[in-house]
């Protein structure tokens, strides 16, 4: 099948052809983000390979749709980039990969917390540098740290044991309990508990309307002074200018980032000679007490092997007329079955 891959970065371009091998469709690869403005790139394509900040709005599917195009393969778990209802209307199938690696998000995380946690991302400057003073470098055990999991789907459930085997006590907040977890030690409880009780909370349920700025000004106010808030999920569920207010009150102690909710212009390029225009991003790079990485968590070989694979099949599958395995529908949208990454 043709497929028009956007948001080409090399080594998707290493990953997608290896494995492409086995499949023999013709990947044609572009650079730029699926955009309102290239999404004429995809003219005559039956297929379109996105990623995370491709933007598949109801104009942008329409394009699509008018061009030729059936099938959105996304080479990522979450779809929160994707008018599902459009794309229905539209007839437009759209997979995703939902499950690649969710140990390569859960071990992000964790380094996340452990890099904060004793703050090593100051301490590798400051030996580099020739200064190997301790003061200012006092990190905490995290041995019985109470840690708050939000969203206890396949990544949250990967998190939950490793930090099971640092000795942390573990509480927990989903629509939908796994009971597995619960026999680890880790306790449901309401938002608000999970808020007051955590020393460390973790994000990860998907984006959507309900979670949107799940982290705000109300919800910090209820957590414990100098919690550490890790997102490796979606940028928008924590409200960042709420945060910044937080960092530089106390309130919040520490901040690991792989996520940010204007990402879109910034993340996956390099942009080391620019101003960054954005003047919230570029505060938050300020504080010593925070971490961000580019939505990074899932770049591992495995991870990368795995998505191509799994992206392929999606396409090999639709093309023979068959249900791929990552089908996504808009009963999905439904709050109580909603499924993502
Ligand atoms: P998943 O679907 O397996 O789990 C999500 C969990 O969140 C589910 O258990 C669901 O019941 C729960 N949930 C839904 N609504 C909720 C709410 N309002 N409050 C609390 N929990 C809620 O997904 P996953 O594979 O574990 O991925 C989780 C998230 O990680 C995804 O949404 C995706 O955006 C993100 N992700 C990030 C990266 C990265 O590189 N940073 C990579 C993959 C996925």
């Amino acid at each position: 099948m043709r497929v028009a891959v956007f948001s080409t970065k090399p080594y998707d371009r290493q990953f997608l052809s290896a494995a492409n091998k086995a499949f023999g469709h013709e990947l044609v690869f572009f650079e730029p983000r699926l955009t309102r403005e290239t999404c004429r790139l995809a003219e005559g394509f039956p297929a379109v390979c996105v990623f995370v900040n491709d933007e598949l709005d109801a104009y942008v599917l329409l394009c699509l749709a008018k061009n030729g195009t059936k099938l959105v393969a996304l080479r990522c778990a979450g779809f929160n980039n994707v008018d599902l209802r459009a794309a229905e209307e539209l007839e437009l199938t759209v997979t995703r990969v939902p499950a690649y690696s969710p140990q390569a998000v859960a071990e992000h995380t964790v380094a996340l917390i452990l890099a904060l946690g004793r703050k090593l991302h100051k301490a590798y400057n400051r030996v580099r540098e020739g200064n190997f003073a301790l003061d200012g470098l006092l990190g905490f055990d995290l041995h019985r740290q109470t840690v708050g999991i939000i969203g206890t789907g396949k990544i949250g459930v990967c998190v939950a044991q490793a930090l099971r085997g640092f000795g942390c006590r573990l509480l927990g907040y989903d629509p939908h309990p796994n009971s597995e977890l619960e026999k680890l030690g880790l306790r449901y409880v309401p938002l608000p508990e999970l808020f007051a009780e955590s020393d460390i909370i973790s994000l990860h349920c998907p984006l959507v309307p309900e979670t949107w700025h799940l982290i705000n000004e109300e919800a910090i106010a209820q957590m414990k002074r100098g919690v550490m808030i890790i997102n490796t999920s979606r940028g928008a569920l924590i409200d960042t200018r709420a945060a910044i207010r937080a960092l530089k009150s106390g309130k919040i102690g520490a901040m690991g980032l792989d996520v940010y909710e204007e990402e879109a212009d910034l993340f996956y390029e390099n942009l080391s000679d620019q101003v960054i225009q954005d003047d919230t991003f570029a505060r938050m790079l300020t504080f010593p007490n925070v971490i961000v990485t580019a939505h990074q968590a899932f770049f591992t070989r495995g991870a990368m092997e795995a998505i191509a694979q799994e992206t392929l099949a999606n396409i090999s599958a639709f093309e023979r007329g068959q249900q791929p395995p990552g089908l996504i529908t808009t009963a999905w949208l439904r709050p109580a079955t909603t499924t993502t990454s």
